[in-house]
């Protein structure tokens, strides 16, 4: 048995645990993140893993963050709710533990293990929208992670889908996680509730009285009792949110869909309206099959589980070489020549050269039951 562990770090808190082959969480501890300071960060979470190593042997270590990670898997670009800008996170952890972490981006983790062992797993092309205050996203193809030539892809809740539109923590205005989201969800029953208090009635009362106190819950809670208003909610948000996952199927074209984030605990009611939307908008409908579009079954634990099994991963597919230079990508600064291909090409030099065993690994092109994201179950 082959144990790994994976640490999600967040904004608010670090949470680790002991990985098993198949996916199983065997131990797990959870910290509270001091987001403000990278050292400190850093040091919870060097924390956490000593703790566990205490107890349990592992083989590898995967670190699942919640910022942009270069295309080297090393470098903390930026991250919206933690003080990293351009921090060495693999390389401070690495010092701290005096072995070898991986790093990832916490969506991309989330997918990976959803892929591996939740929702989507058997489908090699996926596409996770995580749906919580923001839109999160993350892309598999052909069984593997897309993460872009910098490490930038998946972040479709900042395309914009109203010219002129609400404004965005992002500077932008219409970006779709302004009407998609668990925010725009909120926004949507607060500003029901003001216009029109005599038919928020159930609302306005779970909320404590005024429309500022209605937040998801109160909606999700409402809106299974049958509540109109409520459900009215989840109909608009849910909309946007299928209309965006046809824009991306015209872009992607994955298999399956999976919807995670806290306002996906609300289950068919965002789901439902969410597909008939899809159905409606997909381009060439009734021509060609719907992607699937499930709820994320690892919750919680998916960044957890993902960042545990991508560092396995990562490991067994630098086994076979030794570590050096060609397990590292090309500085993402270099230049790479415009040419035919030369798109492909980039995609693939961004990953440690090393993924061609995985290619190998993985079943043929054009069918959808893959070797690399193999259910174990
Ligand atoms: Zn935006």
């Amino acid at each position: 048995m082959t144990l790994a562990i994976g640490v999600d770090v967040g904004g608010t808190k670090v949470a680790a645990g002991v990985v098993d082959a198949d996916g199983r969480i065997v131990a797990k501890l959870k910290r509270s993140t001091p987001a403000a300071s990278p050292p400190q960060t850093e040091q919870a979470i060097a924390d956490v893993v000593t703790e566990l190593l205490a107890s349990y042997q592992v083989t590898a270590i995967g670190l699942g963050a919640a910022g942009f990670v270069d295309g080297e898997r090393a470098t903390m670009l930026f991250a919206p709710n933690l003080a990293w800008r351009d921090e060495p996170l693999k390389q401070r952890v690495e010092e701290r533990l005096g072995r070898e972490v991986v790093v990832e981006n916490d969506a991309n983790a989330s997918a990976w293990a959803e892929a591996r062992f939740g929702a989507a797993r058997g489908y090699r092309d996926v596409m996770l929208v995580a749906v919580g205050t923001g839109i999160g996203a993350a892309i598999i193809i052909g069984g593997e992670l897309y993460r872009g030539r910098w490490g930038m892809a998946g972040e479709p809740g900042h395309v914009r889908v109203v010219p002129d539109g609400r404004l965005c923590g992002c500077g932008n205005r219409g970006c779709w996680e302004q009407y998609a989201s668990g925010s725009a969800l909120v926004a949507e029953a607060r500003e029901f509730a003001r216009r029109t208090p005599e038919g928020a009635i159930r609302l306005l009362q779970l909320g404590g009285g005024t429309p500022e106190g209605i937040s998801g819950p109160e909606i999700t809670r409402a809106a299974t009792e049958g509540d109109p208003a409520a459900l009215r909610c989840f109909q608009t948000v849910g909309g946007w949110l299928g209309q965006g996952l046809a824009d991306l199927a015209a872009v992607l074209d994955p298999a399956c869909f999976v919807i995670g984030g806290g306002v996906s605990e609300a289950g068919d009611l965002l789901l439902d309206p969410a597909r008939a939307a899809f159905e409606r908008a997909l381009t060439g409908r009734g021509h060609r099959p719907f992607a699937q579009i499930a709820v994320a079954e690892l919750g919680q634990d998916a960044g957890i589980v993902g960042a545990a099994d991508l560092a396995r991963e990562a490991g067994r597919e630098a086994a076979p070489q030794a570590r050096g230079p060609q397990t590292t990508a090309p500085s993402s600064s270099s230049f790479e020549p415009p040419g035919p291909g030369s798109f492909m090409r980039s995609t693939s030099m961004a990953k440690p050269a090393t993924n061609a065993a995985t290619a190998q690994n993985a079943a043929s092109p054009g069918t959808d039951q893959p070797a690399a994201v193999a259910t174990t179950k």
